[in-house]
Formats: C-alpha cells, structure tokens, sequence
C-alpha cells in the first residue's frame, strides 16, 4: 500500500489568508455595512468605484456583480451581441469566452505567444485580414492579461486600430500589471476585472468592476447593471442584474489599500523562485521587456507534469494547473467555434505542460523557503 500523503504544508492559493492579514479592518468594514441599513447600490459602492478608477488612473470604474459580468457589460455597453464576431484566446477561464457567449456574439479563438500565453499579434493580424468564412464580421478583440503578466497590447491595439475594431482587456489576473509605467486596462476601449476570492484584488465573495475613459460608455454599462433604470423605476435600456453589493464593496476598499503591497510580495516570491530554478531544466516565466508582472500565478512548464507535481506533493507542496483544457477543446465548446489559422497549436501544447507552483502574498518566508529547496531538488 502507498503512504498517504504527508500534510499540504504549503498550499496553492488560500484566500482566507488575505482576509486574516486585515481581518481586523474587514471587521470593522463590514460592520459599518451591517449598521446601516443600506445593501445595494450605495456609499461603499460609489467610494470604491471612484478609489478604483483613481488607483487605476482611469476616469470611470463601475462596481458589477461578477468578472464575466464585467466583460459581457462591456459587450453590451458597446452594442455588442448577435451580428458580431469577437476575437480572443482559447488559452484563458472559460469566463471570458462564456461572456461573449452571454451577449450572443461569436468568438473566435486565436493561438498565444507561447512565451508569454497571452494573444499571438500575427494569429491577430492574421484573423482580422483573412476571418474564418461564415461568420458575423469581427468588432472587437478581448486581450486577456494572463497569470499577471501583460498580453503584447501596444501591438494589439495597433493592429486592431488599423482594422476598426474594438480592443477590451481582460484584466481578471493582472490587477497593477503595467507595461511602460501605465496600467493594464487603461490601453483599450474598456476593462474588465474579476474579483472573485483568489484574485490579486479579491473580493470575500463574487465581485467585479469595469473601468473606463469613456463616459458615456460608463454611464450606459452602470444602466445595464440595474435594470437599464437611468432613474428608478424607468428602463431606458433592456438592462440585467448584475450589482456589486456593499459588504463585497466595503471589503474591497480595504484591500484596495494593501494591493500594491501584495504584488510587491508576488514578485519578491517569484524572484525567489527564480533563483531556485537556475540550477534546474526549468525556465522561469518569462516577463515582457518594458512591462511590471504582478503574478497572480507562477507558471512552468514541465512535459513531465504529473512527476514534478509529485513530487512536489510528497514535500507537503501544493501546485495548480491553469488551465488542463482549452476553452475550445471543453465539452461544450468542441467543435463548435472557429479558431485561427494555427489551430490553436501552442494552446494545446501549454496546456499539456503549465503547472502553477504556489503563489499567494501570505506566504511565509518559511513557506517559500521549503518551496525553494523542493525546486532546487528537481535538478
Ligand atoms: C477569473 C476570471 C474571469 C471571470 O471572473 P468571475 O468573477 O469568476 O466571473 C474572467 N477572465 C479571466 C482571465 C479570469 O481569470
């Protein structure tokens, strides 16, 4: 018989971790909303939108139910839905196809750069100049920011702009991210952010937010969200339900206040981290020249996974796998969506080899230590 496992002494992720390391505040938080009265739709809302768009140095943040939410929204807010096509990656959570789906628009899923897992700019040129046959014109590319790192969105905005189609940013794992000093979410027409628990900006519950720097776009999506009430009680707009409540908005503007500190302690994790892997056939992931990652994962590639898992398992080591299955080769999608020319070649590959060690700002440094001796060991 095998032993069982020794006990997980460093898991994955833990997102009641980030709700111990202010718990204090979180408290007091949420008392305040429990207080008064007031649960939907108010002054926790609104002051966590207004501080979310400053810390993002955008104009506009509106306060949705969910991140799939927050891209569908942005969908719609757009004019978006049946009759058009959207351009994203097979190489993402299914949220960000499911959206598209959500409005009745078609996606269409094009490969990655295999080095950075986020939007392939030629398979994007490539798409947009020569669509698949058959289906609504394309109106718009969601660039999906992947494990804290930035997608190659200089490129795509460029490419997109040349072709008259919209660039939003999926921007659910990248929370701070930035390339040039300016941050993810700011470069397209509009983004989207989970904030589901385990996010580099979580929520103790569903959460989303969408920014913004056109008003008008901002105004329209915040109707939608309610509705489509421009007052109480009129619909101007064929609206949803899809509202950011004020105990999950409390609770996020006090981690709001910690996030620059959090990704500030994803990349010294990482850092270490690399260093481990210099001894070792593993490459550390790569970081875009130029650009600021904020890890929401750690990711390697191993073709042996199942072993390196193991034998991280046996040294009390957690790992993760995002994502074991494209979006398109999943039951409900198989067969059914267009993809580009290479077929989704290196999405396929990456998600046979990526394993994501363990990443979440709470660890301790005894943690990452006993981390570092178990990747030094896979030599
Ligand atoms: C988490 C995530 C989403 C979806 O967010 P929910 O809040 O779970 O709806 C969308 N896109 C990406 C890339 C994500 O990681």
């Amino acid at each position: 018989m095998n032993a069982p496992p020794p006990p997980l002494l460093v898991p994955q992720a833990d997102p009641g971790a980030s709700y111990r390391a202010q718990a204090a505040e979180i408290d007091r938080a949420v008392g305040r909303v429990l207080a008064s009265g007031w649960y939907i739709l108010g002054g926790e809302c609104a002051a966590f939108e207004r501080e979310f768009a400053l810390w993002q140095g955008q104009k506009r943040a509106v306060g949705v139910a969910n991140g799939t939410d927050a891209l569908a929204l942005i969908l719609r807010g757009l004019g978006l839905g049946p009759g058009a096509s959207v351009v994203t990656v097979s190489h993402t959570a299914v949220a960000t196809v499911a959206a598209i789906e959500m409005v009745g628009a078609t996606p269409i899923l094009i490969d990655i750069d295999p080095l950075h897992y986020t939007i392939d700019p030629q398979e994007l040129e490539a798409v947009l100049a020569d669509p698949p046959p058959g289906l609504p014109p394309i109106r718009a590319v969601i660039a999906v920011h992947l494990y804290g790192g930035m997608a190659e969105i200089d490129a795509i905005v460029a490419i997109a702009d040349r072709f008259g189609v919209a660039v939003i940013e999926d921007c659910s794992q990248s929370h701070g991210a930035m390339w040039r000093g300016r941050k993810c979410g700011s470069f397209g027409t509009a983004a989207a952010f989970s904030l589901y628990p385990t996010k580099n900006l979580g929520a103790l519950g569903d959460g989303g937010v969408l920014t913004t720097d056109d008003e008008a776009l901002a105004e329209r999506i915040a109707a939608l969200r309610q509705y489509g009430w421009r007052e109480r009680y009129v619909s101007d707009l064929a609206g949803v339900n899809s509202r950011l409540d004020e105990l999950q908005a409390a609770i996020l503007r006090v981690k709001l206040t910690g996030l620059d500190a959090a990704n500030e302690r994803r990349r010294a994790i990482a850092a270490a981290y690399d260093e481990a892997l210099a001894a070792t056939p593993f490459a550390p992931p790569a970081r875009r020249p130029g650009s600021t990652h904020v890890f929401h994962q750690y990711v390697i590639r191993c073709t042996d996974r199942a072993g390196v898992q193991a034998r991280l398992r046996a040294e009390g080591i957690g790992t993760g796998v995002h994502y074991p299955v494209p979006v398109h080769l999943q039951p409900a999608y198989r067969g059914r969506i267009a993809l580009g020319p290479s077929a989704c070649r290196e999405t396929e590959r990456a998600a046979r080899e990526v394993l994501s060690l363990p990443m979440f700002p709470e660890l301790t440094d005894a943690q990452v230590e006993r981390v570092v001796i178990a990747l030094r060991a896979l030599r």
